[in-house]
């Protein structure tokens, strides 16, 4: 396709470089040579950079220069052009008059998309004579690497035209985010707009300094950056610019960095200074600052487009995720607080007034996680199926679910009926394709499971019965050792004799400080069941795993991780947080590649090597027929993070 790119700055330079990368031709225009030339220089300079790097060839460099042709007139740009993107100063005069001229040199088939981080779309397609070719095509800077573009329809985008800025898009590798309402600010833009806002405000009223705010929203709430070392980042120049574009009042603070000329990192100082790197904070500045203070308005927010019909909550979570780094999303951050919860805050804020869509969420008793549906449904995950003694819980955005042995009045969990329960919900999470990582935990914090529950299994005196019970709860922790994805204990408490013969079937173990672990059974007159005489000597040598087992010994979660029983130690505070963080991790992995690579290393040293090697190799070529494999290759010459379909 024959591109035309009008402006070769900061973004304007990036879309030309990722273009012609992807096989395309592009015209990059600029008001001046020396801009042209700059710009030139920095897509020689990133180009040089990815072939140091071997992410490219020199050759396909050189190809890709080759592609770009710079100039500083107009209809040189143009002529020719499938597609324009206008990547000039956000200044909607300017913006309007940019389209006019577009309109007039570029041919009557070609389609105009706007860069534009937030200016009605609009707008600018009705400065032309063809406002239904013209679109939004929203990049993140830097835009080779970032992996999101918003595409947004404006008021008369005509589906064709909609479809084609899609598709284009899609040819630059990225996911696309269609905005499906020309709203100012789009998704991105809105939502993360009181991320500052808000921050600049309330420290300006109630004298909280910036530290405290970056510190809770970068160790509390998991963004990247605070919103102060954010603006820095940005630029306090171009908020300051975004905040005159919407109208709408301008913080104090904001405004005398502006005077003073401070404008955060590009000039070495703004909020914070930088001659020794990046602010220096710790989890602990954050304590006195309560996050949801931000993070309600930007839910707000999210969730007045869900009403809006601008995009679905997932779309949106996606987009700010992917665009903004908001660790889960807006709105599954909500569900996950609670929509009651999160009007509550919005009620003690007098900026803010709730959207009506979350009151009415409240009113119907949706509030999230904790009641099953919110702007997700987080009804019981494998199916439809209840249990008695399992809570089974999914999370569709981050495709991890968890397993909760629920016996919280017992330490001694482990009945017949938990391990008929536990073979069903893998059974059935093994089948949805939406889950890509289980938990297994027990409920509240004092016990992960402290073994079997002896009172449920009758008369022991028949051991016809014990033998049948042996066998059936070791095939099943065998199902959940062999299960098709990865599979994490989270050991927040008592996890002796059965239940760390689950722990030791799962491929991870993260236990919390405060766990106590053991092989216990002899203690009692027994021996190890459920695998645990096998697991754990594969786990940790013969020699430990017998001085475990003979003397029934009960090490505190640091003893398990010095001698390799647990993968890791977390604090009891962070214990949640780490575990959720580690599975979604995992989740992220291509599922084929996960599930080829756990029967490889599951198999390891059970099956002669050749054997092993064999099947090592028949792993390879079925994986190289997965479409995963084409992501993951791409993903990686593009520096973003791969979207793994599992097929
Ligand atoms: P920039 O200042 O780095 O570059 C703008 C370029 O446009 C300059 O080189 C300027 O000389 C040129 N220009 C001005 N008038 C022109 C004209 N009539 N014809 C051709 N070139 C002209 O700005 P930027 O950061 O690249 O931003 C460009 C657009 O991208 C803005 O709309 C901005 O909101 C948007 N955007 C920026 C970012 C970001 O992080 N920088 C991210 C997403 C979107």
């Amino acid at each position: 396709m024959k591109l035309a790119v009008i402006g070769a700055g900061e973004m304007g330079h990036g879309v030309a470089e990722l273009a012609a990368l992807h096989g395309h031709d592009v015209r990059m225009r600029d008001i001046k040579t020396e801009y042209v030339d700059r710009g030139l220089e920095r897509i020689r300079w990133s180009l040089g950079k990815l072939v140091e790097k071997k992410q490219i060839t020199q050759a396909q460099a050189d190809e890709a220069l080759g592609r770009i042709h710079g100039t500083v007139d107009l209809r040189d740009a143009c002529r020719d052009a499938d597609f324009v993107i206008e990547a000039v100063f956000e200044d909607p005069e300017l913006k309007r008059k940019v389209f006019r001229e577009l309109d007039e040199a570029a041919p009557s088939k070609a389609i105009l998309a706007s860069n534009t981080s937030a200016l009605p779309i609009t707008q600018m397609a009705k400065a032309t004579k063809r406002p239904q070719k013209v679109v939004g095509m929203h990049f993140f800077n830097p835009p080779m690497l970032m992996a999101l573009v918003e595409v947004i329809r404006a008021d008369t985008t005509s589906d064709a035209t909609l479809q084609a800025a899609v598709d284009l898009a899609k040819s630059f590798g990225k996911t696309v985010i269609v905005v499906k309402k020309d709203i100012p600010g789009f998704i991105t833009t809105r939502v993360l707009g009181p991320y500052f806002e808000r921050a600049a405000w309330i420290h300006e009223r109630e004298g909280i300094p910036i530290e405290t705010i970056d510190a809770a929203m970068r160790f509390r709430a998991g963004f990247p950056m605070g919103p102060f070392e954010l603006a820095d980042q940005v630029g306090v120049d171009v908020l300051h610019h975004l905040i005159v574009n919407a109208h709408r009042p301008m913080p104090r603070s904001v405004q005398d960095l502006i005077d003073r000329k401070k404008v955060g990192h590009k000039v070495g100082e703004g909020f914070y200074a930088y001659r020794e790197g990046r602010p220096k904070l710790t989890p602990e500045m954050g304590q006195a600052f309560d996050p949801i203070r931000i993070l309600a308005p930007m839910v707000n927010e999210a969730a007045e487009l869900v009403a809006l019909d601008v995009a679905s909550p997932s779309e949106i979570d996606e987009a700010m995720r992917l665009g903004t780094a908001f660790p889960k999303g807006p709105l599954a951050t909500a569900d996950d607080l609670g929509i009651d919860v999160v009007v509550g805050a919005l009620k003690a804020d007098k900026d803010a007034k709730p959207a009506k869509v979350l009151e009415e969420m409240v009113a119907r008793g949706d509030l999230g996680v904790k009641s099953g549906k919110g702007f997700y449904d987080h009804g019981s995950g494998g199916g439809t199926m209840t249990y008695e003694t399992l809570l089974v819980a999914h999370d569709a955005t981050t495709h991890v679910a968890t397993i909760t042995i629920n016996r919280p009045d017992r330490l001694n969990t482990l009945s017949p009926q938990v391990f008929e329960e536990l073979d069903k919900a893998l059974a059935a999470l093994g089948e949805d394709d939406g889950v890509r990582c289980v938990i297994i935990t027990g409920a509240g914090d004092r016990s992960f499971s402290a073994g079997a529950d002896l009172t449920s299994f009758g008369d022991i005196s028949k051991a016809f019965k014990v033998w049948r019970f042996s066998r059936r709860s070791e095939e099943v922790v065998s199902h959940l050792a062999n299960f098709s994805k990865p599979t994490i204990a989270a050991i927040n408490g008592h996890c002796f004799g059965g239940g760390l013969e689950i722990a030791l079937a799962c491929d991870f173990r993260i236990a919390a400080s405060r766990a106590k672990l053991g092989q216990t059974e002899v203690n009692l007159g027994l021996v190890p069941g459920a695998g645990g005489s096998q697991r754990l000597v594969r786990v940790l040598g013969q020699a430990k795993a017998k001085e475990l087992v003979f003397l029934g010994a009960r090490l505190t979660a640091d003893e398990a991780a010095s001698i390799g029983l647990v993968t890791k130690t977390v604090s009891n505070e962070a214990f949640a947080g780490e575990v959720r963080a580690f599975a979604e991790k995992l989740a992220k992995q291509a599922p084929v590649a996960i599930r080829l690579a756990k029967v490889l290393l599951n198999r390891s040293g059970d099956i002669p090597i050749d054997a092993a090697l064999e099947m090592e190799a028949m792993a390879f070529g079925l994986i190289s027929s997965t479409e995963d494999i084409y992501e993951g290759l791409q993903a990686f010459m593009e520096k973003r993070e791969p979207k793994f379909k599992g097929e």
